[in-house]
């Protein structure tokens, strides 16, 4: 096999099974079932989010983990339990789990090295992978920004249309990189709810297939390979707790989808990791409802946080994240940008991993937890940074500017309070 190369677009290569069939699609609010042998949005009875389901009992003590461990080094390793079809990758997933120089038992998951430098890829490669299969031409999605970026790639990749909906403030790679992917770009004066709304409005008599976040099923398949991942680079055995940050909450809801796939298959047990959301304070609906007991979120008002991925107001699946937290015992925590922005730099300099805004909160969550003692030092976890901060320059430097302006304005005794100085 010396030489090999298996870029993961065929699929036989990787599969040591013939192809999984997917069984149905599953709704996570009524449990009904529908097939996946047409394209399909959301539950039609009740809107709930679609699970995809395999026959995985027939997998069990066929597929061995230790199979996996010559495949190709991206998220279509995991053939099996993804959909049958012809991918549409450019590389996405298998991104390192890298051991912290700062804490004994803490790993970074870098999804920054992913195709368009974010986590996006996973679902997009996935979601598009399917849209091709369906033969469906033209795709729409809202976005807060590096979904809009990688599906414009990925449509890219397979031909077909793009249809993107971007608030106007989100940093200018992602609005530059739908250009050049050749995407239709709509830059809208609000958030991506309001983004949301349009593609809503717009999608029948444009003809276009809605893959907004949870608003089809595949984007999820392919988030939630990050679970296979984490289970797999750990040596199958899952941490104490994974820090996610948080807008749309796939990501999350996804790996919680695959530990339960995982365990199904034998290769893990029933114990699973204490999943912890971080959201951005300007914007933090989930965490709210956690504190509250609920087991929704409200619509949240003013969203504003430079982390522009966690400037979601409600999420589709909040339902789904907030039950995760729940059985997981995780919490959901709050970071400021000035939390955020102080972390970025630590991380760079310490680890030598410039993360995201939205990334580098989760090393804030994780701080807070460490001195809360929901945590311990001795307790494995792993940090998602979701993305790379090259894609977020402008609003680095903004907010930089930003917090320089706040601090000469104001007096040095008025920052000194009982003597300990900012940003902690
Ligand atoms: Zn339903």
């Amino acid at each position: 096999m010396e030489g090999f190369v298996n870029t993961g677009n065929d699929r036989r290569a990787n599969a040591i099974l013939p192809s999984m069939r997917i069984s149905f699609l599953e709704c996570t609010r009524c449990g009904e079932r529908l097939s996946a042998d047409r394209p399909q949005n959301v539950c039609p009875k009740d809107g709930g989010v679609l699970y995809v389901r395999y026959d995985l009992a027939s997998l069990k003590g066929k597929l061995r983990r230790q199979d996996l461990s010559r495949r190709v080094a991206s998220m279509w390793r995991y053939a099996e339990v993804l959909p049958e079809a012809l991918p549409v990758t450019l590389g996405e997933g298998f991104t390192p789990m890298l051991p912290s120089r700062e804490y004994a038992n803490a790993y970074i998951k870098d999804e920054g090295l992913n195709p368009t430098g974010s986590f996006k890829a996973r679902g997009m490669s996935a979601a598009v992978t399917m849209a091709r299969h369906y033969g469906l031409k033209k795709l729409a999605a809202p976005s807060a920004g590096n979904a809009g970026g990688a599906l414009a790639a990925y449509a890219a990749a397979a031909g077909i249309e793009a249809h993107i909906f971007m608030p106007k403030d989100v940093p200018i790679a992602n609005r530059m990189e739908c250009d050049y992917f050749g995407a239709h770009l709509t830059l809208v004066d609000g958030l991506i709810s309001d983004c949301g709304r349009m593609v809503a409005e717009r999608k029948d008599k444009e003809g276009w297939f809605d893959v907004s976040t949870l608003k089809e099923p595949f984007r999820l398949e392919g988030k939630k390979t990050m679970g296979y991942e984490v289970a797999e680079q750990l040596d199958w055995k899952l941490p104490r707790g994974i820090i996610y940050p948080t807008g749309g909450g796939v990501g999350m809801i996804g790996m919680w989808k695959a530990f339960d796939e995982i365990e199904e298959l034998g290769w893990i047990g029933s114990e699973r990791p204490k999943m912890v959301t971080v959201q951005a304070t300007g914007c933090a609906p989930i965490v709210k409802a956690w504190e509250e007991g609920k087991s929704v979120s409200e619509i949240w008002t003013g969203a504003a946080t430079f982390a522009a991925g966690l400037r979601v107001p409600k999420a589709y699946g909040d339902y789904l994240i907030l039950d995760i937290l729940r059985k997981s015992h995780g919490t959901a925590v709050a970071a400021t940008d000035e939390e955020i922005l102080a972390a970025t730099r630590p991380w760079a300099s310490t680890e030598g991993i410039f993360a995201a805004p939205e990334g580098a909160s989760s090393l804030v969550a994780y701080r807070k937890l460490l001195a809360s003692g929901f945590f311990s030092e001795s307790d494995q976890v792993v940090l998602f940074n979701t993305g790379s901060a090259y894609k977020y320059l402008d609003m680095i430097e903004a907010q930089e500017k930003k917090e320089r302006a706040v601090s000469s304005a104001s007096t040095p005794a008025a920052r000194n309070i009982g003597g300990i100085i900012g940003p902690y």
